[in-house]
């Protein structure tokens, strides 16, 4: 497998079809070669997906007259080749589908980016106040879980009430770690007298009688 940033690299470069002048698609190869049986040598290849791209519209009718067969041709060209190749094609579809998805990946990146950042910054954040970290971690859920238990350990000592909010709004799947971080934030309240209204979430003073938002009475 190629890495995420090799994938971009390949999806970022430009390539023409010599028949129609259309940017060739950056596609994975298919698991398979048809041709010599001896693999594709590549992850990745770039193909002009155009349906009216000439050499495609008329594909039909030669690879009839002279495979006898119904297929049609799309231009192709392999990483690192000047000279592209004439790739036959069984149906309008096939490649589509597989082009590589240079967004996904980039998103994919940016949440690896910023796990990373979080984690290195952990040890850290208690000392400098930083609470952006733990949450970084917390609020995601493919996260690593260790640095998320330690994100939920750290809630506590951070003791930052802005905490509160986000993490009520997340969804956990881990239902350890949601009850860690459920007993932080009553931590957190309880240290700033304040506690939850079991009514409406609002927060309220610890000694309050009536909920000041939903007029619940404790
Ligand atoms: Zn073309
Ligand atoms: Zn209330």
């Amino acid at each position: 497998m190629l890495a995420s940033d090799q994938y971009l690299h390949y999806a970022e470069e430009e390539h023409f079809c010599p028949h129609c002048h259309t940017r060739l698609s950056c596609c994975h190869t298919p698991p398979f070669h048809v041709g010599d049986g001896l693999g594709w040598g590549t992850e990745v290849f770039f193909i002009c997906l155009n349906d009216e791209c000439r050499l495609f519209v008329n594909g039909w009718k030669q690879c009839e007259e002279q495979y006898g067969h119904t297929a049609s041709c799309r231009y192709a060209l392999l990483p690192g080749e000047k000279e592209g190749i004439t790739m036959m094609v069984g149906s309008k579809e096939a490649f589509t589908g597989s082009e590589v998805d240079s967004e996904a990946i980039k998103t994919k990146n940016a949440r690896f980016q910023a796990e990373q950042e979080a984690m290195a910054k952990l040890e850290t954040c208690v000392a400098e106040k930083n609470l952006a970290p733990i949450l970084t971690l917390l609020l995601d859920e493919s996260a690593d879980r260790e640095a998320r238990n330690r994100a939920g350990d750290l809630l506590v000592e951070l003791h930052d009430p802005a905490c509160i909010d986000p993490l009520r709004n997340h969804a956990f799947r881990n239902t350890d770690l949601e009850q860690k971080v459920n007993m932080a934030i009553r931590a957190i309240l309880k240290a700033n007298f304040n506690k939850e209204c079991p009514q409406c979430s609002e927060i309220v003073k610890a000694q309050a009688k009536v909920c000041k938002h939903c007029g619940a009475e404790f």
